[in-house]
């Protein structure tokens, strides 16, 4: 039994708070991880046919989270985020490593980021395979390990002129959520209630994508804002698009904002970690059936065009309308990540 008033040291401090829950997980999960914590480096063997999906993201207090944030729902969300990068690859998870700085080692802290932090291990089937911690600001580092089979993880590359754009979820809760913690939008406790888990507690969409790795012919994760991101397919894949803005999937609280803000904040506004995927036409039902089965709803916003210029053309459309240049970059400037 630890005394509170002592100072917990690093060995004492895995031990206590991440090796029990990793050592619990990796006695239950398959034979994919060869060796986990408490050698030099952890094994993983991946099953004949698959290739190893690697990602890292690391998580900054006062940046990408406000001061002070919930233990619990920060352990929930650094892990969230990298299995959402896997999601948009169709990769299934296999394990995690974690690296993190703390400026002291506060037990009750600690007790609730594990708590947060394996709740979503555990129901992602995604073990704690090693890591590393130190003293310093509080930063959450987390690599994540997927496999999905060989040539079959989706790219951001592989966008065709004609495919249709394809958005899991809504978009914009999470930035109207930050809107409302900002104070720059009034919203009752009541209506915050409804949205602020899209911002604090993330879902990795890992069924979405893993059903995608078939029909998608590319796919990203949205963390940055839906036009931003959906830029880098458009760059990878050396098209263009044209958005119908429109469309975009909305929550019923979004909609009760301003036409201006709604646009804004479904367009640009960052951390929806919702799954944005172009797909050929004929895979229309495919998809439809996908999502009946997910319960998910996933809308098609757009299309890909051929690229026209030098640079990747995005022409955004309103009830069929295309927007002018001045107000395309007035909108896209609008992009803001969470904390900047
Ligand atoms: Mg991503």
């Amino acid at each position: 039994m630890h005394s509170e008033s002592k100072p917990l040291g690093e060995f004492d401090l895995i031990q206590r708070f991440f090796k029990t829950g990793a050592d619990q997980m990796r006695s239950n999960s398959d034979q994919t991880i060869a060796l986990g914590i408490g050698d030099d480096c952890a094994l993983l063997k991946p099953a004949p046919g698959e290739e190893i999906v690697i990602t890292s993201d690391m998580l900054v207090e006062g940046r990408h989270f406000f001061m002070g944030a919930n233990p619990a729902l920060l352990g929930r969300k650094a892990l969230a985020v990298n299995l959402s990068d896997l999601a948009a690859m169709g990769a299934k998870p296999l394990g995690f490593t974690l690296a993190i700085a703390l400026p002291k080692a506060d037990t009750a802290w600690l007790e609730a980021f594990s708590k947060g932090l394996f709740d979503i291990a555990n129901q992602y089937s995604c073990p704690l395979i090693g890591g590393d911690t130190t003293a310093g600001p509080l930063t959450i580092s987390i690599t994540a390990f997927g496999s999905a089979p060989s040539g079959k993880a989706i790219r951001r590359s592989g966008a065709k002129a004609g495919d249709e754009i394809w958005l899991s979820g809504s978009v914009g809760d999470a930035r109207l959520t930050l809107a409302a913690l900002r104070q720059e939008i009034n919203l009752s406790d009541n209506e915050l209630k409804q949205i602020e888990h899209r911002m604090h507690d993330p879902v990795p969409r890992i069924e979405l994508g893993i059903k995608l790795r078939s029909i998608a012919s590319a796919a990203l994760d949205i963390s940055d804002g839906l036009l931003g991101d959906l830029k880098h397919i458009l760059n990878q894949s050396q098209v263009g698009a044209e958005v119908f803005l429109d469309q975009l999937p909305k929550s019923a609280s979004l909609q009760k904002q301003s036409e201006t803000i709604q646009k804004q904040f479904a367009a640009c506004g960052g951390d929806d970690y919702e799954i944005c995927f172009t797909a050929p036409t004929e895979h229309r039902d495919a998809i439809d059936v996908i999502s009946k089965e997910l319960h998910l709803p996933i809308t098609r916003i757009g299309r890909i065009t051929a690229n026209t210029g030098p640079t990747e053309t995005l022409q955004l459309l309103n009830n069929g309308n295309l927007l002018s240049n001045t107000e395309t970059a007035k909108l896209l400037k609008s992009f803001d990540h969470f904390a900047k």
